[in-house]
């Protein structure tokens, strides 16, 4: 301000000179002065008051483009400035306003980049965790959460206090030194339990200052188990396969001796060959069941009437059932029809209502039901059997697996994978199965299926 008043002051001593040297020249009366002073100190003043005006005007375009491109570099959306034509910044301007389109783009493009990587992060099926040269993680994924059985961390954040698991912060370790990737399958126990995770770090760097590591977690718990499933059925069925094989042929290699002259023992021997025989051809019938069942073959469904489907399997029990005057009570409705896999069904009806014959004490009973409403059908054998002890109720769904009873005594024979294949099949339609049991009482089978 006071800079401005020493302008103004400056101007008007100028005029005040230089109107007193011609007025004296001209020889210019005092009030001819006075007049000339006060045009001269008018002119002047209006000719600057009008070149401040238009300095200002282009200083307020230059302010403006300042205050946009702080605005800008603070992270606000870019805007542009009002270029006039006459202002002598015009192409500046207008240079201005295109650099701010294109930062605006940029900005956009970078922002959706952002937000696809994000939400790829989030639903990669395998767990994503970058750590810094300064052991500071940067990047964890919602899956690496699951996995190591914690709430997503705020990133950035310290390795040690996410990363608790003392092989894998080692094998974090061990990449960072070595500097080379890594792999490796990691036995870890998280929150209780014991997971089987493939662990692969990723060292990558810019410079010596900028290494990082990238870890991707993949939990191969189930894929392990159902390998070991796999292999434990093999060896169960080779060895369920070679037990009756080995009698036979140790049978019939008795009988091509001196043995096989006498007929009473020839006799004996050739029973317990075609037993044998038999219980290989159910082993071979059932292993061939369940290999269907898991196919997951698409078949048609069709109308099926359970009260006749259930007679039907009870005709192919009726030789044992007889021998062990077991009876039936078929309750369920003549008309109560349900669409479905016949062979499913058929499966189901076979092995639950053979079991009930088979572990039934003799004279007993058997009490077929079936409900259903919008949903599910619901089937229901019971028997007043010899009972499953509490401890083998959640075994009985195993593959091979035969109660001690059943062994031990030799109730029944069987292969031990009905209830298996019935598991199976349960499993495969989405349905529920339920075993309620008391030793000495008797058992009752529940299997709940969609309709
Ligand atoms: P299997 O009958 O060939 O042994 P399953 O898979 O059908 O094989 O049954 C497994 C085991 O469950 C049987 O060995 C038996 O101990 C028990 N079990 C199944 N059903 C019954 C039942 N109704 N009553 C008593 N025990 C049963």
């Amino acid at each position: 301000m006071t800079k401005k008043v020493f302008k103004y002051l400056s101007f008007w001593l100028v005029i005040f000179l230089f109107s007193g040297v011609l007025s004296s020249l001209l020889r210019f009366t005092l009030k001819q002065w006075l007049l000339m002073i006060g045009v001269m100190s008018l002119a002047t003043f209006g000719v600057v008051w009008v070149a401040n005006f238009w300095e200002s005007r282009q200083k307020q375009e230059l302010k403006a483009m300042e205050n946009r491109m702080v605005s800008t570099v603070a992270g606000g959306v870019p805007r542009g400035v009002l270029a006039e034509p006459d202002s002598p910044y015009y192409d500046l301007i207008r240079q201005f306003n295109e650099m701010q389109n294109f930062v605006q783009q940029a900005q956009q493009t970078a922002q959706r980049d952002v937000t696809n990587y994000r939400s790829l992060l989030a639903s990669l099926p395998v767990g994503v965790i970058n750590i810094n040269r300064a052991h500071t993680i940067d990047v964890f994924n919602e899956t690496a959460a699951a996995l190591l059985g914690i709430q997503r961390p705020e990133t950035p954040i310290s390795e040690g206090l996410v990363i608790r698991q003392f092989t894998l912060s080692e094998l974090i370790t061990q990449t960072f030194n070595s500097q080379k990737n890594q792999q490796s399958i990691l036995n870890l126990q998280i929150n209780g339990e014991m997971k089987q995770y493939e662990v692969s770090t990723l060292y990558h760097q810019g410079d010596l200052k900028h290494a990082e590591v990238m870890i991707i977690i993949y939990d191969l718990t189930s894929v392990l188990q159902v390998e070991r499933m796999q292999s434990d059925f093999l060896a169960n069925a080779s060895h369920e396969l070679k037990t009756p094989l080995t009698a036979i042929t140790g049978f019939i290699e008795t009988l091509q001796g001196q043995a096989g002259e006498d007929r009473t023992t020839r006799e004996m021997f050739l029973d317990i060959v075609a037993q044998e025989a038999k219980r290989l051809s159910s082993l071979v019938n059932d292993i061939l069941s369940l290999s269907r069942v898991q196919q997951k073959r698409e078949a048609v469904h069709t109308e099926l009437a359970i009260h006749d489907m259930v007679t039907e399997q009870w005709q192919h029990v009726m030789p044992l059932a007889t021998t062990k005057s077991v009876t039936l009570r078929n309750d369920v409705a003549d008309d109560f029809m349900i669409r479905g896999l016949k062979t499913d069904v058929d499966m189901i009806l076979q092995n639950l209502i053979g079991n009930a014959v088979k572990y039934n004490v003799f004279g007993g009973d058997i009490h077929v039901t079936a409900y259903k409403d919008h949903q599910h059908w619901q089937l229901n054998v019971k028997d007043t059997g010899i009972g499953i002890p509490t401890n083998q109720q959640t075994r009985i769904f195993e593959r091979f697996y035969r109660g001690d009873e059943s062994r031990q005594r030799k109730i029944a024979s069987g292969t031990g994978l009905g209830l298996a294949i019935v598991n199976e099949i349960v499993n495969k339609h989405n349905g529920e199965i339920k075993v309620q049991s008391q030793v000495a009482v008797g058992t009752t089978v529940s299997v709940t299926l969609p309709l």
